[in-house]
């Protein structure tokens, strides 16, 4: 068979498999949504025809997004996670390169990759501080700043976001994490044409299996994200569900109040090695990977510049309790 050798030089995903009791290694939030709540989403659902495609621009949910966030919908557009928001994006600017500041989320550099767009990495500093990326700007299809950034879990100031934007190249501000934070920069949509931040209901909103992100942008670079976005790829049902989320944001804000103080706990306890986080997880200068494997405790382990560290998600109090155990242990 004729596969490109591009797609072959991509490895195929592990699924690690095993009688693992605590998962922290995704940073997914640790509640599951309530019975009740599933019940009023299941009841819901009773009434979505699953014989139609679903709203080709999905305008529902882009308009209960924009009355959380106070915005229009026509600087909303919705995606099958951000991930496909992010694929999408780097399909729609001229250019003949991205930007990127590792250590940072993989994603950006995957598709890039796929996609055959240079790719210029100008790492954070040591205090995980942006460099000097401006000077890269020229020419580049987008410039990307995770703020809290993955996976180290700090955020960017702003008067540096600002600066980055002043180019004028497109700017990618990934706000996954954005909820755990101490405040968002998205309202800087409003003075910037070239920002476009990126949001999901995977972290905050407990919906990782569900897969909804969206992105907030201009009217103009939304309109052409549309243009381009393959129609149909966010469902019916998740659709609902993210919509039935904001409806209860009084619950979400609850959990969100948990996994921080909870964070926090964690921190205190690891001051030595940990990183100030204000996401749902927490890098560590801690090589226990393997360590915490043997106890059932699964978390990240990362390589490059981070070799010998590991990010670990916060879980429920109780997980959270074994894996302090578990560190105290290795240390
Ligand atoms: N951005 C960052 C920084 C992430 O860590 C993740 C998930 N790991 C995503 C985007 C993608 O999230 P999703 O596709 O679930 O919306």
């Amino acid at each position: 068979m004729r596969i490109r050798p591009l797609v072959k030089s991509f490895q195929p995903y592990k699924v690690l498999e095993g009688d693992y009791r605590i998962w922290l290694d995704k940073n997914e939030n640790p509640f599951d949504l309530s019975p009740e709540i599933k019940e009023e989403i299941f009841e819901e659902l009773k009434r979505v025809p699953f014989n139609r495609y679903p709203h080709i621009t999905a305008d529902p949910l882009r308009e209960r997004i924009a009355e959380f966030l106070g915005i229009d919908k026509e600087n909303i557009i919705v995606g099958n996670g951000s991930d496909e928001l992010i694929s999408l994006i780097l399909k729609l600017f001229d250019g003949d390169h991205i930007v990127i500041s590792s250590p940072t989320f993989g994603m950006y550099g995957f598709f890039a990759k796929f996609e055959g767009i240079n790719l210029i990495d100008v790492p954070l500093d040591e205090n995980f501080r942006l460099q000097n990326v401006e000077e890269y700007a020229e020419n580049a299809r987008a410039l990307f700043i995770c703020s809290p950034n993955n996976p180290t879990g700090n955020t960017q100031d702003r008067e540096k976001i600002i600066s980055v934007l002043e180019t004028g190249a497109p700017v990618v501000l990934d706000e996954a994490y954005v909820e755990f934070a101490k405040g968002s920069n998205v309202d800087l949509i409003s003075e910037y044409d070239n920002l476009i931040v990126l949001r999901t209901f995977s972290k905050a909103f407990g919906l990782a299996g569900v897969r909804v992100g969206y992105a907030v942008g201009s009217e103009e670079i939304i309109d052409h994200l549309h243009r381009i976005k393959p129609p149909f790829t966010l469902d019916s049902i998740s659709m609902k569900i993210a919509g039935l989320m904001l409806d209860h944001y009084d619950l979400v804000k609850r959990n969100i109040d948990y996994i921080i103080k909870e964070r926090e706990r964690i921190y205190r306890k690891f001051k030595d090695y940990a990183y100030p986080s204000e996401a749902n997880f927490i890098l560590m200068k801690l090589n226990a990977y393997e360590f915490l494997l043997e106890k059932g405790i699964v978390v990240r382990k990362l390589g490059g510049r981070l070799t010998g560290h590991i990010r670990v998600t916060v879980g429920k109090r109780e997980e959270n309790d074994e894996l302090i155990g578990a560190l105290k242990e290795f240390m």
